[in-house]
C-alpha cells in the first residue's frame, strides 16, 4: 500500500532511490524522504532484535557500534554542555534509543540521574544490568516518572510514526523540559544529488528523512516550543579524486577503527577544508551539513 507524507500529509512525491528492495521518495508539499511503501511495525521491531544489529550487520545495521565511541565522544560531550547551560541542576534525563548506553554513561559522569529506552530486547538488558539503571524496550514499560531532559541521538528517522511518538516523549517531560535530538539531514547535497552515496539512506531502518523545515514542522505538531535547529558536521563534496583517494580514510573515521587516530583526523579536517573552498566555486547551492541538531522544551 502507498504511504502520504507522514509529515505533511501529502500524497504527492517524486522517487529518490530504491536500494534492498525498498524506495525512498521525496514528499513535494515539505521535502521530507520517506519510505514508499512504509514497512509494517511488527517488521520494523523484528529486525532490531537481531543481535548482529549492532555488531556484525553490514547490511543497514552497524559494524561495530563500540567502535565508534571514539567517534561519538566529542559530539556527546558538546552536547551535555549544550545542556547543561540550559538545565545546570542537571535532574532526570532519559536517553531514547540509548543502543549500548554510551551517552548514558558520559550523562551520569556529568551529574544526571538516567535512564534508557532501547527497542532491541538484548541490548536493554545488557545496558539495564551493567549499568543498574531502569532500561525498558519502549516508552510504555518505562517507569512513570517525567524526565528534565530527553535526548534521541540518530533516532527520530528510525520511527514509522514521528509526529506520534514525538509527542508521547512530549508528554514525558517536566514542563520547561528539554529535548535534543540528531538526524541526518536530507537537504545535505549527496541526498539530492548523489543518492547512492549518501549514508542517510538505510533502509530498512531509516524509515523518515528531515530537512530542517520539515524537522520544525514535526515538533511543533508534537507540541514543542522554542524550536532551535542547527547545522553541524560539515561535509562538503570533493573532486572525484581527491574523493577516491581519501574514501578509506573517512570510513575508518566513521567507523572507530583510523590509527593513528589524532593524524588521521587533522588530515581529514584538512580535506574537508579544502572540500568546502572548492564547493564554493563548483557547488555554490549545496547544503554541506549532515546533520540536524535540535534542542526544543515543552512549554511550561
Ligand atoms: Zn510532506
Amino acid at each position: 500500500m502507498k504511504s502520504t507524507c507522514p509529515i505533511c500529509g501529502a500524497s504527492g512525491c517524486v522517487s529518490v532511490l530504491t536500494q534492498r528492495g525498498y524506495t525512498y521518495v521525496r514528499c513535494q508539499g515539505c521535502r521530507t524522504v520517506y519510505l514508499n511503501p512504509m514497512p509494517a511495525a511488527e517488521e520494523i521491531l523484528a529486525r532490531y532484535q537481531d543481535p548482529t544489529y549492532f555488531a556484525g550487520n553490514g547490511e543497514g545495521g552497524y559494524r561495530d557500534y563500540a567502535a565508534m565511541h571514539k567517534a561519538l565522544a566529542p559530539h556527546f560531550r558538546r552536547r551535555l554542555r549544550t545542556l547543561a547551560e540550559r538545565l545546570p541542576k542537571r535532574g532526570r534525563l532519559l536517553d531514547f534509543g540509548c543502543a549500548d548506553g554510551y551517552f548514558l554513561e558520559l550523562a551520569r559522569d556529568d551529574g544526571w540521574k538516567i535512564a534508557g529506552v532501547e527497542v532491541s530486547e538484548s541490548q536493554a538488558a545488557e545496558v539495564a544490568r551493567r549499568m543498574s539503571v531502569p532500561v525498558s524496550t519502549s516508552l510504555d514499560t518505562l517507569p512513570p516518572v517525567l524526565f528534565d531532559a530527553v535526548t534521541m541521538w540518530e533516532v527520530v528517522e528510525h520511527l514509522p510514526q514521528p509526529v506520534a511518538e514525538l509527542r508521547r516523549l512530549r508528554e514525558r517531560l517536566c514542563p520547561g523540559g528539554i529535548l535534543m535530538l540528531s538526524t541526518p539531514n536530507a537537504g545535505h547535497w549527496q541526498a539530492t544529488r548523489m543518492p547512492e552515496r549518501w549514508a542517510g539512506y538505510r533502509p530498512p531502518f531509516h524509515l523518515v528523512l528531515f530537512i530542517a523545515g520539515s524537522l520544525r514542522r514535526a515538533l511543533e505538531d508534537a507540541g514543542f516550543a522554542d524550536v532551535d535547529i542547527r547545522k553541524t558536521a560539515p561535509l562538503p563534496p570533493l573532486p572525484r579524486w581527491v574523493q577516491r583517494a581519501s574514501a578509506p580514510l573517512e570510513r575508518s573515521l566513521a567507523d572507530g577503527s583510523a590509527r593513528p587516530w589524532p593524524v588521521a583526523l587533522a588530515l581529514w579536517r584538512a580535506i574537508r577544508l579544502f572540500g568546502w573552498a572548492w564547493q564554493k566555486v563548483a557547488y555554490p547551492q549545496d547544503d554541506i551539513f549532515a546533520t540536524l541538531e535540535v534542542i526544543a522544551c515543552r512549554p511550561a
